[in-house]
Parts: C-alpha cells; structure tokens; sequence
C-alpha cells in the first residue's frame, strides 16, 4: 500500500478556497444559462413575433377586403348600365312581347343592384372597422419597448454575472497553479468524472457522489491526521474536512 497523499494546512485552505470558487461559478454559470430575465426577452419576442404575423395577416386581409370593393362597386356600375338599357329599350319597344322581357331583365338587374349595394356597404364598413389602408408607415416592424427594455436589462445581468464568473475563473487558476500536482490531477479527475473537483464530507455521506459511507471509513477518516488527504472510497473525489479551516 503506497504511503498516503499529505497536504499542509496552507495546501488545504487553498484546496477548500478552489472547491469554493468553482462552486460559485457553477452556480453562476447555472444561474445564467437560466436567466428570468432570459426568459422574459424570449416570451416578449414571441409575442413580438405573433404580433407582426397578425398585423401581416390583417393586411393581407385588408388587400382582400379593397379587391372586393373594387369588384362589387364594377359589379354594380355594370347593372347600373344594364338597367339603363333596359329603361331606354322599354321607352323605344311598343313590341309587347319584347316590353315583357325587359321588364323582366329590368326586375333582375333591380334586384341585383340593390344586393349589390348592400354588399358595398357591408364592405365599407369592414374596412373602416379595421382602420382601413392607411398608406404606407404600417409596413416597418416596430419595436415593442418593453423588448427593448427587457433586452437591457437582460444584457446588464449577463454582463454582471459574466463579469463574475471571469473574475473566479481567473482565482481558480491561480489556486490550482499553486496545489501541488498530484492533488491538482485528482481534482481535476474529480471534475472530469463527477462535476466537482473536491466535496464536503456530509455527516457520513460523500457531498460528490451523496453515497453514505460505511462506519470502517469513517472511523478511519475520523482517526485520520489533519494533513492526510481524504478521497471518497465510493467515487474518488477528493473530501474536505472540517480541519481544513
Ligand atoms: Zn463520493
């Protein structure tokens, strides 16, 4: 059995700080890919976002609406005219056979007119209820200000916490530059296989792995000296004990 890892106090207290400082910045870094401010800009865009296809879609509507218009005001200047010529062949026709068919085409474009009418009006008044075409100025997406607003505020936290996070990641460089290396590749193993470099020992349960350890490991850990390093038996992640302080 190869003698065990010994590491003196300042070796602990810099272990303990660099498990502290890459904790933080996996909080931080959590707390950042799950941002509320995050979330807000997204359901803001998306709102955003059906908002523009709605106002696309009414003016898809509108641009229908006006082609109607156009067609039934045609429809109707045509009947109009045929109305016309029904009047005038009726003045001109003493033929009574003839006079009886064109009163009978005078009863249908009549008829259709006044439809036709009631549609133009029906269509105008859809029209004016959706503000009508106003012309152009309507075509430009324009930005909701509270997307504007909430995009600040989002970018402002983004900039503190990565601000942060760079400055801890600049102290767990130094703080790993100065463990001694063996301690240093079982951290690093440590990340690599379990997502922490170093754990608290947790009552009797490994703070890494949560696995609770037999009474034979912690009587021996307990009986352990101070400046012996600790790993746990279950996952190999280098333990922190209360003595480090
Ligand atoms: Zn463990």
């Amino acid at each position: 059995m190869t003698a065990p890892l010994t590491l003196d106090a300042a070796g602990r207290g810099i272990l303990a700080e660099l498990a502290g400082v890459d904790e933080r910045t996996r909080l931080l870094t959590a707390r950042l890919q799950a941002l509320p401010e995050t979330a807000e800009v997204e359901r803001l865009e998306a709102a955003d976002e059906e908002r523009q296809r709605l106002a696309r879609r009414a003016r898809g509507d509108e641009r229908g609406r006006s082609a109607t218009l156009w067609r039934l005001t045609r429809d109707a200047a045509n009947m109009r005219a045929r109305r016309r010529r029904d009047i005038e062949g009726l003045r001109a026709n003493p033929d009574t056979e003839r006079r009886r068919d064109l009163r009978h085409d005078l009863a249908v474009a009549e008829r259709r007119l006044a439809e036709l009418t009631d549609e133009i009006a029906r269509e105008q008044r859809t029209l004016e209820a959706f503000g009508a075409s106003d012309g152009p100025g309507h075509e430009g997406p324009v930005e909701d200000p509270a997307l504007v607003q909430a995009r600040a505020e989002q970018q402002a936290v983004v900039r503190d916490l990565t601000g942060q996070i760079t400055d801890l990641e600049h102290r767990s460089r130094e703080l790993r530059e100065a463990l001694p290396p063996q301690i240093l590749a079982l951290y690093r193993d440590g990340e690599r296989d379990h997502g922490v470099g170093a754990a608290p020992l947790l009552g009797s349960s490994c703070g890494a792995c949560f696995i609770d350890l037999d009474a034979v490991t912690l009587r021996r850990f307990a009986a352990a000296p101070a400046d012996e390093v600790l790993t746990c038996p279950e996952c190999g992640v280098l333990l922190l004990r209360d003595t480090a302080r």
